[in-house]
């Protein structure tokens, strides 16, 4: 049977929408109006009494469901104690996360970090201690990246004009190449046997560095294990081996941007595992405190080696986002991890039989609970089919399923990674009906 499709927004969402109008900075990318009144778990429900699955999570951000019961008991013991102290000074909540960083951060001899309240924040810290380790001025990014909007995360970040048009000039010294995207690949390979991450590679070796930026001028590599925004896009397993060696041949450092990719969502903590390669600096966010603003900047201990003063902030460490921080983590290494690990590959493979079935589903890709689909207008031309994409993302809140698209025409499959097998089997069937629907509105 077809889900039944919902009249919205209702009555109290209209009336809050209005107000907002009024006072809302028009910068904020809205795709349809939910207004959330509470959520548990996948389940969330609006102000008019709607019920929708969410998957998307608040843009992959609630890891362990909405108000996990372990996170909200932590937050609410927390909050009877002390609500702020500034990083001036100490607490457990905060030396225990460190702590806990250390013993799971994708290093060989643990780690030393700085934290503060999103990804923005843990980027702008990388990319200030690379430059200060390394007394290097340049720095190298990839199309399709995102990375943030403050001034120098804005720099690296290329997944959409939109983001970038009115602000220039940004933070000088950062060069964007292409980012190795199977799909949609940017850059020729040499013969059968030639990969598309060695292409990319000795792109940057022989063109890069020969003509505008000298190796040893860079003083690190800015780059998504998994990019995002820009679409979901799994690199190809030469890619990450290959860019490790580069870095090593000229002193530079690897910053892995896993605030969308990282904390459990591809069924590892760490997106960059994957591929056996460790990193120089990691930037955490999102999934990192279940919902609570925390972000963290995660380092070799030989790289974060700045002086007191050289960086720190008033409320990275906020005593409660750190008690989120710290069950979370918890959770996720107890079994969360692991059901993100299956319910992924359920996912998939559902997702695979929706695409043999949909002709306008032109790739579906992704590990874990980091699963994009990609919609075209002809699976031979690849062209790329925004407005479909659009469609089904409208008719799936409609039809009470909560999506964000990504990239020119993807959606992101993002769901919390405590989600159970019947949820996930409904968002199937939402998807396979609202993506017919899209399609026979062609
Ligand atoms: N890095 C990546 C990979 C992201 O996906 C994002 C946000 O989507 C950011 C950084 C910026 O995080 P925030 O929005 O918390 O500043």
């Amino acid at each position: 049977m077809s889900p039944a499709r919902m009249e919205l927004p209702g009555p109290k969402a209209q009336r809050l929408l209005q107000r907002d109008a009024a006072v809302v900075s028009p910068s904020y990318p809205r795709d349809y109006p939910f207004v959330i009144e509470r959520g548990r778990g996948t389940r969330v429900w609006d102000v008019d009494g709607h019920r929708f699955l969410d998957f998307a999570a608040g843009i992959a951000v609630c890891t362990t469901g909405h108000c996990h019961p372990d996170v909200v008991r932590a937050v609410q013991q927390q909050a009877e104690q002390f609500l702020h102290i500034s990083s001036d000074f100490w607490h457990e909540g905060f030396t225990a996360l460190l702590e806990t960083l250390s013993a799971i951060a994708p290093f060989r001899d643990g780690a030393k970090t700085f934290i503060c309240n999103s990804g923005t924040e843990s980027v702008e810290t990388a990319i200030k201690l690379a430059r200060h380790h390394t007394r290097r001025p340049r720095f190298i990014g990839f199309h399709g990246g995102f990375h943030g909007r403050t001034m120098g995360s804005l720099s690296f970040t290329a997944s959409k004009a939109t983001q970038r048009r009115g602000f220039f000039p940004g933070m000088p010294g950062v060069t964007h190449v292409p980012f190795p995207d199977p799909y949609r690949p940017r850059l020729a390979v040499h013969d059968a046997d030639d990969r598309l991450g060695a292409a990319t590679v000795r792109y940057i070796a022989d063109l890069i560095f020969k003509t505008e930026c000298p190796p040893e001028d860079v003083a690190a590599f800015l780059v998504e294990p998994l990019q995002g925004e820009g679409g979901y896009i799994v690199p190809p397993p030469d890619f990450f081996p290959l860019l490790r060696e580069l870095c090593d041949r000229h002193g530079i450092l690897l910053i892995a941007d896993e605030v969308q990719c990282g904390m459990g969502r591809t069924g590892r903590m760490w997106a960059i595992e994957e591929w056996g390669v460790e990193p120089d600096i990691v930037c955490s966010a999102k999934g990192i405190a279940s919902g609570l603003p925390l972000g963290a900047t995660i380092a070799k201990p030989e790289v974060m080696s700045w002086k007191p003063g050289a960086h720190g902030n008033t409320y990275g460490g906020n005593p409660l986002a750190c008690a989120a921080a710290n069950v979370t983590i918890e959770l996720l290494r107890n079994g969360v991890m692991e059901n993100a690990a299956r319910q992924g590959a359920r996912l998939l493979q559902g997702l695979q039989a929706l695409q043999a079935k949909h002709l306008s589903i032109g790739d579906v890709r992704g590990r874990g609970l980091f699963i994009g689909v990609e919609f075209v207008k002809d699976r031979h031309t690849r062209e790329p089919d925004a407005a479909l994409r659009d469609r089904m993302v409208t008719e799936a809140f409609h039809h009470g399923l909560l999506l964000l698209g990504c990239g020119r025409s993807v959606v992101r499959i993002t769901p919390p990674l405590t989600v159970s097998d019947a949820e996930c089997d409904e968002a199937l069937a939402i998807l396979d009906h609202v993506i017919g629907l899209a399609e026979a509105a062609q």
